[in-house]
């Protein structure tokens, strides 16, 4: 909690306060969802593979480019931590920050995960949401969201001295360094913000304050994305279950996550190409060496 203002305010503070809000970023130049076309790749598609994430650790995953891939809560409700580098490039991630920016703080059908500069180009659309329906409850709270960062055990040190290791970001770490034989330091190096998958959470209104609660998912939802680049991807099924009363700890019923990725026929694809990289010129305003 902040203490008490110490500063009194101006004679102008009402009118300093009303100042119009303007939206950062307005992401009405984006390209614009087209669900007709996603519906019809999806109406054409069959599964390739399917991995079993385990309660309380992660696995790693691939899906090509035009190719679609779930994530299905399929015993119990279960958050799920998700990570997503190009498969070709570790460097090029998922940038939690700025697809907040663009899309808000939970994302749903149509939103975009953005990668990391100097790339800063779509990884994967989001093309369907079982849970849609939740939309903003009575506290404020929505489901799939970029504030959280992932569980990770230094934070569990710096509040109440515990050394858990099956955090989500630990589970990503093993999980890298099994699929990219980096050693583990290596691989803590890129994990990195996730979207936190059916967690459901906020800001509280008092102390906008990050709070979580009782996910809505149920055996039988999926979210549904389709790989705009080469993916390599990485799921943890949260030690803390489904969020409703503590993480980074045993203590919560956790049920495994499933990801199942699909081809679609390539004949619904033929006015498809992977995402582009970002148009900046570069330079940052330093004419080139001579
Ligand atoms: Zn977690």
């Amino acid at each position: 909690m902040k203490p008490p203002a110490e500063h009194r305010e101006p004679d102008d503070a009402a009118l300093r306060r009303a100042a119009q809000a303007v939206i950062a970023y307005p992401n009405d130049g984006l390209p614009t969802f087209d669900a007709t076309w996603y519906a019809r790749a999806r109406s054409e598609m069959s599964p390739t593979h399917q991995i079993r994430v385990a309660p309380r650790e992660a696995a790693t995953f691939e899906v090509p480019a035009g190719h679609f891939f779930r994530i299905i809560s399929t015993e119990g409700a279960q958050v799920g931590d998700l990570n997503l580098w190009h498969r070709h490039n570790l460097n090029e991630r998922f940038y939690s920050g700025k697809t907040r920016a663009l899309h808000g703080t939970h994302l749903s059908t149509g939103d975009r995960l953005w990668s990391t500069f100097p790339y800063l180009r779509p990884m994967a659309t989001i093309t369907r949401d079982t849970l849609d329906w939740y939309g903003w409850d009575d506290d404020g709270a929505s489901v799939h969201d970029v504030i959280g960062t992932r569980c990770d055990p230094y934070t569990g040190a710096l509040l109440s001295n515990e050394h858990y290791h099956h955090c989500c970001h630990s589970n990503l770490t093993r999980a890298l360094a099994k699929q990219s034989g980096q050693p583990l330091a290596a691989a803590e190096q890129e994990v990195h913000d996730v979207l936190n998958v059916f967690m459901c959470t906020g800001f509280t209104r008092d102390t906008h304050q990050y709070f979580m609660k009782a996910s809505p998912v149920r055996p039988g939802d999926y979210l549904e994305f389709f790989a705009e680049i080469d993916l390599l991807g990485a799921l943890s099924a949260c030690p803390g279950g489904d969020c409703s009363a503590s993480h980074s700890s045993d203590a919560a019923a956790c049920y495994p996550l499933t990801v199942e990725i699909y081809k679609p026929d390539p004949k619904t694809l033929t006015d498809w190409k992977p995402a582009q990289l970002n148009r900046y010129v570069g330079g940052h305003g330093v004419p080139p060496a001579v």
